[in-house]
């Protein structure tokens, strides 16, 4: 297995990292890239507006999530939790240690490439993985790297590739600290990552989180859940937001609800169980055990806590799942987006796709009858307030 190893302070990652390693890993031909932030880099000093380790690790699996390769990509925290300086030669026999059979590759932009020679103990690097080098300018071409690339192959026997990006970002972190610290930056970051600097407050930005635009608000709650889950928050905006329209519902509470709907969708039992008791959320006997319920009720809490919610959002989100009897308008435009955005394939999307235009209680209706059914089918466990949802529209609506 060929096998790429990527280290960098990732203070933040940003888009030139992604577009090294989508490069890379192509050029190269990668079956599996690592990515590992590094502790103390024992070759560049840590500014004052660093970011904590923790949240350069997280920022790094955000990253690793939306490259979007078909190869595995994993963040080891190798150096993060090391004790005083970490050494690439270290964390290449840790490395090698994991993976004894396969071949590695280092993966460095221009200016480590130049420098390689000043490193620790530069042969053994050398001695346990390729090099793999890439510019971070347009000019960076493979004259820039020949003199080099000449020394470490005749001092450290090096096995150098140099690899040219197809699309090269010439940003460097520092641009980005500087930029967000002013307000700016969010052009160099994947919406996910500047999210999650946002919500954290990072890099000096002073982000009001109950005050956010949409735009911030869809990349804070993008940072919070996988990259394949997003085009599904998107489609149930959109199809919220026309709702809103058609129905005479408020449009700006239509899209905040849908942003914020799934946001807790990947937190587990226990996660899902103390957001809800952090921010004051009841919970009953089947919520408690059935975790495809809670993410509605953890969610609602932190559309309220966090990020200061109206009410309606909250109530809407809350009710997403199960539905309940005698729905707000907007609570049933939620509920039935998330069933009937483009993006979902099954058989009876296309039926509910229909009936939103003409009849939204039809619809409501129909979507409650297929969650019924489906749980039964499947045999998960179907919360009562779905059946009083049904029954309570099954006796008022009005025929349209
Ligand atoms: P800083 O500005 O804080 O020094 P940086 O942008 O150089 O940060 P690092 O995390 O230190 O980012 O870089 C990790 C690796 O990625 C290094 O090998 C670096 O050469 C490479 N790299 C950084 N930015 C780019 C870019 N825009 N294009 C290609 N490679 C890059």
């Amino acid at each position: 297995m060929k096998i790429g190893v990527y280290g960098g302070t990732f203070d933040p990652p940003h888009l030139g990292h992604m577009a090294a390693a989508r490069g890379a890993a192509e050029r190269l031909g990668l079956d599996k890239l690592l990515l590992i932030p590094a502790g103390l880099p024992p070759h560049k000093a840590l500014s004052g507006c660093s970011a904590p380790a923790e949240d350069r690790l997280r920022m790094t699996g955000i990253m690793a999530d939306r490259l979007g390769l078909s190869i595995p990509v994993q963040v080891l925290s190798l150096e993060t939790g090391r004790e005083g300086k970490s050494y690439t030669s270290d964390t290449l026999r840790h490395v090698t240690a994991m993976y004894p059979e396969d071949e590695l590759w280092l993966l460095m932009g221009t200016d480590m490439f130049l420098s390689f020679h000043r490193w620790h103990e530069p042969e053994v690097i050398a001695a346990l993985a390729g090099l793999c080098v890439f510019g971070r300018e347009a000019g960076d071409g493979p004259e820039r790297f020949a003199a080099q690339r000449e020394r470490l192959e005749r001092d450290c026997n090096a096995r150098v590739q140099v690899v040219n990006l197809p699309d090269l970002v010439e940003v460097s972190s520092t641009q980005v600290r500087e930029a967000l610290s002013q307000g700016g930056g969010r052009q160099w970051l994947d919406e996910s990552v500047w999210g999650y600097i946002l919500g954290h407050r990072l890099y000096g930005t002073q982000a009001d989180l109950k005050h956010l635009t949409l735009e911030e608000l869809r990349a804070d709650s993008a940072a919070m859940v996988r990259a394949k889950r997003i085009p599904h928050i998107r489609g149930t905006e959109e199809t919220a937001a026309h709702l809103a329209r058609l129905w005479g519902a408020d449009e700006l509470l239509a899209r905040q609800a849908a942003i914020l709907h799934d946001c807790t969708k990947y937190f587990d039992l226990q996660q899902q169980l103390s957001t809800c008791e952090k921010y004051g959320i009841l919970l009953d006997e089947t919520e408690k055990t059935t975790l495809p319920l809670l993410h509605a009720k953890s969610a609602s809490g932190i559309a309220r806590t966090v990020f200061g919610m109206p009410e309606a959002v909250c109530q809407a989100i809350c009710w997403h799942t199960t539905g309940r009897a005698d729905m707000t308008l907007l609570e049933k435009i939620l509920y039935i987006a998330d069933y009937a955005e483009p993006n979902r394939r099954y058989a009876w999307a296309e039926e509910l796709r229909q009936l939103i235009e003409t009849d939204l209680d039809a619809a409501v209706l129909r979507g409650l009858e297929i969650t019924i059914e489906h749980t039964a089918a499947t045999g998960g466990k179907l919360h009562p307030r779905t059946v009083e949802a049904r029954d309570w529209l099954l006796a008022h609506r009005k025929e349209a």
